[in-house]
């Protein structure tokens, strides 16, 4: 009992969702004394459901967040795992079934209303007894409760978009998650394909989003807010973060791609808004200036760049999307000089 307890603060101590998958399954694992414990991602893509280990923890072992290896794959198909299909298409709490390696498998979906984007699964040797099944039940209902939470202080009320104070840690994060890229031996064709990829920072606003407003009511504004926020996550890629920074200002980190194909991803979302037909309202348009982001730089420098872009963008026509280093280096803007460290005062 001392151990669950214990095992429920450290649960609960976290403000961040890769400490609480690695507390939740370090806790399951010890508790249970499973082969091996891990948080599962369930993601649907063009209608179809994969599956992709987010944390994994061994006997013996340290529970690990797992990294993104490809980024193109989605993941496994739900397919390789019939009992789980089964369980989510019948919003069941519960499925099990053979591994490949001949181990049971224990599956525990975590239901958010008619969704679950998680899942826990625990590989064991032999069954698990009555009273081990309820209390792992009742550390998935804390889990789920807390990922609910954390969610709710993460993201904006209105669009569901990541809000402006995850922004910071996001962009920590994609940085060495991008020093981390693997540097696998004898593969030079990956290596050189790795030396053009970079990180990106687009910063979208809405053209004349005031006068829409005038028009036709704070409500039909909110009413394309949430429309575009939805064309933002539909437009760009899984391992890209969209924010929403206040107001109709929305700030996108892409992860890991070569300047022609963010530039394609960028154009690709500002041709979707442009040409979708916003009920009443009508035609609608986003500005969006972009740069590198580079390690070197602060947040605000970074940032300080893509809305110098977006200010050309807005100043020539809007409707457009400008990368600050182009324009930069055609003579169209000037570095400001900034004092960096006036930034931490
Ligand atoms: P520009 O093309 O130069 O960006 O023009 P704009 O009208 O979009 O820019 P401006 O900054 O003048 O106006 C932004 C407007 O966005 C003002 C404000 O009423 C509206 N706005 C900010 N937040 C919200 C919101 O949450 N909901 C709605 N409906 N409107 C909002
Ligand atoms: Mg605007
Ligand atoms: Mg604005």
């Amino acid at each position: 009992m001392d151990s669950l307890l214990r095992h429920m603060v450290d649960m609960t101590g976290h403000r961040d969702h890769t400490m609480l998958d690695i507390s939740v399954i370090s806790a399951v694992q010890e508790l249970s004394g499973a082969v091996q414990t891990r948080v599962l991602t369930i993601a649907t893509v063009s209608g179809h459901r994969f599956v992709r280990s987010r944390a994994c923890i061994r006997a013996g072992g340290v529970a690990c967040p797992e990294e993104i290896q490809d980024s193109a794959s989605a993941g496994e198909p739900i397919t390789d795992f019939p009992e789980l299909a089964h369980c989510l298409d019948h919003h069941d709490s519960r499925a099990q079934g053979l591994g490949p390696d001949g181990l049971l498998r224990l599956w525990l979906p975590i239901w958010c209303g008619d969704q679950a984007a998680t899942c826990l699964e625990i590989t064991h040797e032999g069954g698990f007894s009555g009273d081990t099944i309820h209390m792992i039940s009742g550390i998935v209902s804390v889990y789920r409760n807390f990922q609910n939470l954390l969610d709710y202080s993460e993201r904006d009320s209105l669009t569901g978009l990541l809000n402006r104070k995850t922004f910071d840690d996001q962009l920590a994060r994609m940085l060495m998650g991008a020093d981390a890229e693997p540097q696998l031996p004898g593969q030079p064709e990956r290596r050189q394909h790795c030396a053009e990829e970079k990180q990106w920072l687009a910063v979208v606003d809405v053209d004349h989003f005031k006068s829409v407003n005038d028009r036709f009511g704070h409500l039909y504004g909110d009413e394309v807010l949430i429309l575009i926020a939805n064309l933002l996550q539909s437009s760009f890629r899984a391992q890209d973060r969209v924010f929403r920074f206040g107001g109709e200002e929305f700030v996108v980190l892409l992860r890991s791609t070569t300047l022609d194909n963010a530039r394609k991803i960028i154009e690709r979302f500002r041709i979707n808004v442009g040409t979708h037909e916003f009920p009443q309202v009508g035609r609608v348009t986003v500005s969006v200036g972009f740069t590198s982001i580079r390690a070197a730089d602060s947040p605000v420098v970074t940032l300080g760049h893509a809305d110098q872009a977006l200010y050309f963008a807005k100043a020539n026509g809007r409707n457009r999307a400008c990368f600050y280093e182009e324009l930069l280096a055609s003579g169209l803007l000037q570095t400001i000089a900034t004092n960096d460290t006036a930034e931490f005062f």
